[in-house]
C-alpha cells in the first residue's frame, strides 16, 4: 500500500507543480524530500479516512468497534475519522482543494470537522465556499496555516451562521462564563478558573501585564499573580491600553488577540472606547516605536511574522525588519511602521541568532529563508492588512495633500475603505504604475469629484 500511495504523490507533485508566481502552499514543492513525505503521509490519511466511512444506516458502536480492532486506534480518533470523512463527502469542493494540495494534516482536518459540527447541512454549505477560500493559498510558497490559526478562523466564520450566537441582540452569553475554584491538593494552592468570551479574558490578561509592567518600570519585583491580587484590590494606577480595530464603515470589531467580535461585544467596546486613531504608516526618530505605530504595526500583522507560526501579535514583540542601527540611525533600519513587524520571542530569536534572511514586500508579504536556503511566504492577517497596500493609494496619500487632504486622508488611512472604494484589481494596480504623474492626478481629481455630495466625514 505504501509503495503505491508514494508513486501517486510524486506523480501528483510532478504533474500539479505550481506554475512560476502561481500561489501555493510551502510543502507543496514537489521536489523537497520533506515536503514529498509530509504530503504522502497526508495521502495516506485520507486514503485512511475514506477506508473508514461509514455507511449512513450503520451503528455507530458497532463500526467503531470494528474500526478500533482493524487500525489500532481508539475509539475516539476512529470516530474523529468517520466525522472527517463524512464532513469530505458533504462537501466536495473542500475535498477537492484538500486532495488537490494535500497541504493539510490530520490535525487541521480534525479542526474543520469539530469546527463546523455546529452548523446544519444548509449552513455547511454555504460556509463550503468560505473554507475552500481558507485553504486556498494567496502568494507563491505561502506557509501552511497554523491548526490554531485555522481553529480560530473556522469560529468565526460559524459565528455568522450560527443565528443564536450572532442575533440575539442583547445579551452576551452569560451561562458559558464562569469563575470557579478547586483545590490543587498540594494543601497550599488552589486552581482559580475563569471562564470568559475572548476579548473580555484579553482584557484581564492585558491589565494583569500592565500592571505588572509598571511595577517592573518602577523597579519593584512583581509576578503575574501579585499584579492579579493589586487588580483585585483596585491597587494599581496603572493604565491599560486596548487596541480595538474597526472600519470606519462599521461591520464588526477586531482585539488583538481575541480576534473579530460579535456584534453584541462589539457595540460594547466601541462605547467603551476613550480614544479614536486614525491608522497611518509613519516614521519616528530614535528606537523605540511610538504607541500608534505599535498599534498600526500589530493591527496590521494579526500574528507573529514568521510562516506558520500563530501566536497573537500582542504577546510579539516589535522588531525591526533592518536592524536599528543604534550608532549611525540615520544608515539606516528606520523605526518605520514599513520596516516593523511582529515576531514572538521564539521567532525573534531566531532571526537574531540564526541569520534567517528576510524579505519584504511593499505589500506587507514577507520571504524568510534559512541559511539552508528554506524558505516560506508570510502574509499579514490583522485587520489592517490591506491599508496602504496598494501603490494607488501610497502615491496618493504622497500627493493628496495638495488636493482635498481631509477627504482623502480619511478615507486613505482606514482600513477597508481603501479597498472597497477603490476595488483595485491586479489589472488596475499593473494600469496604475504605468501612469505617469500627470495621468494620476487626473484620475485622483476624477475619483474625488465621484465623491462629491457622499457624506463621507459624517460627524467630523
Ligand atoms: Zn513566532
Amino acid at each position: 500500500m505504501f509503495p503505491t500511495v508514494l508513486g501517486r504523490d510524486t506523480m501528483e507533485s510532478d504533474s500539479e507543480h505550481p506554475a512560476r508566481g502561481e500561489p501555493f502552499w510551502s510543502n507543496q514543492c514537489g521536489s523537497h524530500p520533506l515536503s514529498v513525505a509530509a504530503r504522502a503521509r497526508n495521502r495516506a490519511d485520507l486514503d485512511l479516512i475514506d477506508a473508514c466511512l461509514p455507511d449512513p444506516e450503520v451503528d455507530v458502536n458497532h463500526h467503531a468497534a470494528r474500526l478500533s480492532i482493524r487500525t489500532g486506534l481508539g475509539r475516539g480518533q476512529c470516530l474523529a475519522l468517520c466525522d472527517i470523512g463524512l464532513l469530505l463527502q458533504q462537501l466536495p469542493a473542500l475535498r477537492q482543494v484538500i486532495e488537490r494540495t494535500l497541504s493539510f494534516s490530520l490535525p487541521h482536518l480534525r479542526a474543520i470537522s469539530t469546527g463546523v459540527a455546529g452548523l446544519n447541512p444548509e449552513q455547511l454549505h454555504a460556509a463550503e465556499p468560505h473554507l475552500v477560500a481558507l485553504l486556498t493559498p494567496t502568494r507563491p510558497n505561502q506557509a501552511v496555516i497554523g491548526v490554531r490559526r485555522l481553529s480560530r478562523l473556522i469560529g468565526d466564520l460559524v459565528a455568522e451562521y450560527d443565528d443564536r450566537a450572532r442575533n440575539d441582540g442583547t445579551e452576551r452569553a452569560p451561562k458559558s462564563e464562569g469563575v470557579s475554584l478547586a483545590d490543587a491538593g498540594d494543601g497550599a494552592h488552589s486552581f482559580v478558573t475563569a471562564v470568559l468570551e475572548r476579548d473580555r479574558a484579553t482584557e484581564l490578561l492585558a491589565a494583569i501585564a500592565g500592571i505588572r509592567n509598571l511595577e517592573i518600570s518602577r523597579g519593584n519585583e512583581c509576578t503575574q499573580a501579585e499584579a492579579l491580587m493589586k487588580l483585585v484590590r483596585g491597587s494599581s494606577t496603572a493604565e491599560i491600553v486596548i487596541n480595538v480595530y474597526r472600519d470606519a464603515s462599521g461591520g464588526p470589531a477586531w482585539i488583538d488577540g481575541a480576534g473579530w467580535l460579535s456584534e453584541v461585544a462589539t457595540e460594547e467596546w466601541i462605547r467603551r472606547a476613550t480614544h479614536i486613531r486614525i491608522s497611518s504608516d509613519s516614521t519616528v526618530e530614535g528606537y523605540r516605536p511610538s504607541e500608534s505605530q505599535a498599534a498600526r504595526v500589530r493591527g496590521r500583522d494579526g500574528t507573529c511574522r514568521f510562516p506558520g507560526c500563530d501566536v497573537p501579535a500582542h504577546k510579539c514583540d516589535l522588531d525591526h525588519i533592518q536592524p536599528y542601527n543604534h550608532d549611525h540611525p540615520e544608515l539606516g533600519g528606520p523605526t518605520d511602521t514599513q520596516n516593523l513587524h511582529c515576531l514572538c520571542r521564539r521567532h525573534h530569536n531566531l532571526k537574531t541568532h540564526e541569520g534567517w534572511n528576510i524579505d519584504r514586500h511593499p505589500d506587507g508579504t514577507e520571504v524568510w529563508t534559512s541559511r539552508d536556503g528554506d524558505s516560506a511566504t508570510s502574509v499579514p492577517t490583522g485587520p489592517l492588512k490591506n491599508v496602504g497596500k496598494q501603490t494607488f493609494s501610497k502615491r496618493a496619500t504622497r500627493k493628496i495633500k495638495t488636493i482635498r487632504q481631509r477627504h482623502m486622508d480619511w478615507l486613505l488611512s482606514f482600513c477597508e475603505p481603501v479597498v472597497k472604494h477603490f476595488e483595485l484589481t491586479e489589472a488596475d494596480e499593473k494600469r496604475i504604475e504605468s501612469l505617469t504623474d500627470e495621468e494620476l492626478d487626473a484620475e485622483i481629481d476624477r475619483y474625488l469629484e465621484g465623491m462629491e455630495g457622499k457624506d463621507l466625514l459624517d460627524g467630523d
